[in-house]
C-alpha cells in the first residue's frame, strides 16, 4: 500500500492512499484549507487529497477525525524543552 508523508516543523501527516475513497471531507473541513485533490488515481478509481500547503498544516487532527477510511493522519512533533 503506498503511504505518503509530508513534514514540517509540527509534524508529519501521512496519507494511505489506496484506502482513500475520494469523498473530499478532509478538504472540505480543513480549517487551514491546506488540502486539495490530487492528480493521482488509486487503484479503487478515486483521486486522494494532498498537502500542497506543507507549513499551512497546524496538525489539528481534524481531516484524522473526519477521515471514514482512516487514509489520513498526522504525528505531532513533541516540544523539546519548551512549555509552550
Ligand atoms: S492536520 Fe489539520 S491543518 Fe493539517 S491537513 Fe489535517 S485538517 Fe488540515
Ligand atoms: S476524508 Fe479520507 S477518504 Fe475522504 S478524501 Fe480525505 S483521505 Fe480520502
Amino acid at each position: 500500500m503506498s503511504m505518503k508523508s509530508w513534514q514540517n516543523q509540527r509534524g508529519f501527516l501521512f496519507l494511505k492512499e489506496e484506502r482513500c475513497k475520494g469523498c473530499g471531507f478532509c478538504i472540505d473541513l480543513c480549517p487551514k484549507k491546506v488540502l486539495r485533490q490530487s492528480e493521482v488515481m488509486n487503484a479503487k478509481g478515486y483521486h486522494p487529497p494532498e498537502l500542497y500547503d506543507v507549513e499551512g498544516c497546524i496538525m489539528c487532527d481534524i481531516c484524522t477525525e473526519i477521515c471514514p477510511d482512516f487514509a489520513i493522519y498526522r504525528y505531532r512533533s513533541k516540544e523539546r524543552g519548551k512549555n509552550a
